[in-house]
Parts: C-alpha cells; sequence; structure tokens
C-alpha cells in the first residue's frame, strides 16, 4: 500500500511512540495526585506537553485545555459559547466548507433556537467576506472558519476574518487541525478567539487533542465531575496521548521547514505529473493560498468512480469523517462542483515518509484509472 490518506491521519513518529512507551512504562500515578511524587511526575510530564504544543503554536500553555481531539473541542467551544450568549445573541455562523464537528454541533444549537446560517464561499473555496458582513448586521455569539480546509488544502485569511468578526462584537473559533504541520500557526497574533486541533494530523496519536482559548475568555465546561484542566474539562487525563502529542510537537519544531518544504516539493510533483498526462484535470482551490501537502483532483466528467480504481494507493474521496454518506464532498459542492464531480474526486494527502517514487507511482494509478473510465 502507498498511503496518500494523511489528511485523515497520520501514522505516529518513531519518537512519539517512544515517548508513550517511556510514560506507560514508568508514570503510573493519577496526574491529580499531586501530594506524592509519583502524581507529581505524571503532572510534570503532561505541564512539559503543554508547553512543547505552545511553542508549536506561539501561545501561552495556559491558554491551553486537553481534550480527545478537535470534535471534543469543536462541540465544547461552540456550546460553551452559545450558552454564555445566547440570552443576547443567538446568531451562530459557519462557512459552509466546515468540518462536521463543526456544522453538526451549530446544527445541534439550531435544533435547540440558535439562528443558525452557514456562510458561501468562491469558486477557490475561500470565505465570501461581504456575505460575512451582511450576517453580522444581527447580533452574532460565534463565527466558525477553518484555517486550511481538510479537503482542499485552500488557506482563509483569518486576521482579515478576524477583524470583520470583532468590529460586529462577534468572537471567533478557527479550526486549525488541518493546519498544523504544514504552516506557521501564531495563536498570539492569529486574530480568533478559540481553536481545536487533534494530534493524530501531526504523526502523534489518535485520541487526544486541544481546546485553546484566548486569555480572558470564559465558557462552560462540557463535562462535568472534576476540576482537572484548572476545571475546564473533568475526568482523569490521557496522558500517554497527551505525551505522544508534545513529542510530536516537539518534533515538528525542529524539522517544521523541513517538512513544509518536502510536502510542497511533492504535492508540486504529483500536480504537475497528473496535470501533464490528464490535461482537464483540475485542482481544487489552486488560484487560491494552498497548505502544502494537500491536492483534491477531478476530471470533469469522468463517468464511474474514481477512486475504486486505485489499487495500491490508499485516498479518500474527501473527509473520513464524512466517508460513508453517498452524496459528493460538501466542500466541493460548497465551491460550485456539480453533483458528479463533487462525487468523483480524489483527495491525495502527502506526509513526511511519503518519497518522490511514491508520489510516481501515485500519479500513474490516478492517470491511468482516469483513463479507463473517459
Ligand atoms: N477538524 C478537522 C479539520 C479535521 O480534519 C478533523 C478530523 N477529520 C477534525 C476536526 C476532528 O478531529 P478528531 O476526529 O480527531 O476529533
Amino acid at each position: 500500500m502507498i498511503y496518500a490518506d494523511y489528511n485523515s491521519t497520520t501514522p505516529c513518529l518513531e519518537s512519539v511512540i517512544a515517548a508513550m512507551n517511556e510514560i506507560h512504562g514508568t508514570v503510573y500515578a493519577n496526574p491529580s495526585s499531586r501530594h506524592y511524587l509519583a502524581g507529581r511526575q505524571a503532572g510534570n510530564a503532561l505541564e512539559q506537553s503543554r508547553e512543547h504544543i505552545a511553542t508549536v503554536l506561539s501561545c501561552s500553555d495556559q491558554e491551553i485545555t486537553f481534550t480527545s481531539g478537535a470534535t471534543e473541542a469543536t462541540n465544547h467551544i461552540i456550546f460553551g459559547v452559545y450558552a454564555r450568549l445566547a440570552k443576547k445573541r443567538t446568531r451562530l455562523l459557519c462557512t459552509q466548507t466546515e468540518h462536521d464537528a463543526t456544522l453538526h454541533a451549530m446544527q445541534h444549537c439550531a435544533a435547540a433556537g440558535a439562528d443558525f446560517h452557514t456562510l458561501p464561499v468562491n469558486a477557490q473555496g475561500t470565505i465570501d467576506t461581504d456575505a460575512l458582513t451582511e450576517l453580522l448586521a444581527t447580533p452574532t455569539a460565534l463565527v466558525s472558519t477553518m484555517l486550511v480546509n481538510n479537503e482542499t488544502g485552500v488557506i482563509n485569511d483569518i486576521a482579515a476574518i478576524a477583524e470583520i468578526c470583532h468590529a460586529h462584537g462577534a468572537l471567533l473559533f478557527c479550526d486549525i487541525t488541518a493546519a498544523m504541520g504544514k504552516i506557521d500557526i501564531n495563536l498570539a497574533t492569529l486574530g480568533c478567539d478559540f481553536a481545536c486541533s487533534s494530534a493524530h494530523k501531526l504523526y502523534g496519536p489518535k485520541g487526544v487533542g486541544i481546546l485553546w482559548k484566548r486569555s480572558g475568555l470564559a465558557i462552560d465546561p462540557l463535562l462535568f465531575g472534576g476540576s482537572q484542566e484548572r476545571g475546564l474539562r473533568a475526568g482523569t487525563e490521557n496522558i500517554a496521548g497527551i505525551v505522544g502529542y508534545g513529542a510530536a510537537c516537539q518534533w515538528y519544531h525542529r524539522h517544521s521547514i523541513q517538512h513544509q518544504q518536502h510536502l510542497l516539493s511533492l504535492s508540486t510533483e504529483l500536480e504537475n505529473l497528473v496535470r501533464a498526462d490528464l490535461a482537464n484535470c483540475h485542482i481544487a482551490g489552486s488560484e487560491a493560498a494552498r497548505a502544502p501537502g494537500c491536492s483534491m483532483l477531478s476530471v470533469p466528467g469522468l463517468k464511474k468512480t474514481w477512486l475504486s480504481q486505485l489499487k495500491i494507493v490508499a485516498a479518500a474521496g474527501g473527509s473520513a469523517c464524512s466517508s460513508g454518506k453517498n452524496s459528493g464532498s460538501h466542500v466541493l459542492l460548497a465551491m460550485g462542483y456539480d453533483d458528479l464531480d463533487a462525487g468523483n474526486s480524489i483527495r491525495i494527502s502527502l506526509g513526511h515518509p511519503t518519497t518522490s517514487v511514491d508520489v510516481q507511482i501515485i500519479a500513474e494509478e490516478l492517470t491511468a484509472g482516469a483513463k479507463k473510465l473517459l
């Protein structure tokens, strides 16, 4: 198998596995049991990881809350903000291209009375700021928009969006899950008020993530039953997972420039090879700024399912969380694709283990598969 679905999840780095094994083997105490040494060791391991993650995100470690992943953090932020502000501001907005964690959490609030609207994007997949400004005329609690789209790699201008949101008194939540490890992120200056991410998108383990909240902002807990994470997230922490996330961030901090360049050279090579053989192949968002390592490809009018033509390449039609849905990618539909092309697209996402030889094989399978269907 040639794995080309790194936006769905990534394998753990060896250094991550080593750090997790070590903590599993040596530190088993509860990090809340700070009155004895072993408990303090567990607590210290947790705090060290928080610092490693904060370093990569250029934020204060005190702004980071550990969660079970980006889905939990997203639900927590949306329900938490809505619960606090619903009496004054019932409007919730998110782009049509958000991850289902955001779309479904906001739809759930809508069922409970929120005035929820989705924001259109243009053909390149970036937010329509005129529509945003118009919708913000009604007092709005929260706007949600991704930094990097997980299906197309398209980058949104969060600073500009934040300026518009804040001028209208709305808070901004930014899902940085697909951006981490691909582009530099500085949460101190990005402009959003909340963010979320998941370790397994950056060579860390599954089932651990963070909620980032700007200092001074308050939301209610989603889970009750303990004072962990300064009372914001009850439940004994997933120490090994958190240590793994910290180790992944340590690796990324040391290798970010080489890693980003590696991804860029691979995805450029892939797109050039595929376009050389399939002249009408379309790359979603190719005229927008895109994070490296992700190409969403389609061949307009191609008849049957292209994805099932791939034999040794493991790739995706869209987000892994939406696979199983019969409809095409909601991201591509929002960008104006018709049903056929949105349902017959392939996302190739690459990672640090990917080689140029892999890319050549991926390109060959893609073009051979498409030609069979033309
Ligand atoms: N946001 C984005 C952009 C994602 O790609 C994902 C994972 N597909 C999530 C949120 C949810 O992450 P998790 O499943 O790890 O909670």
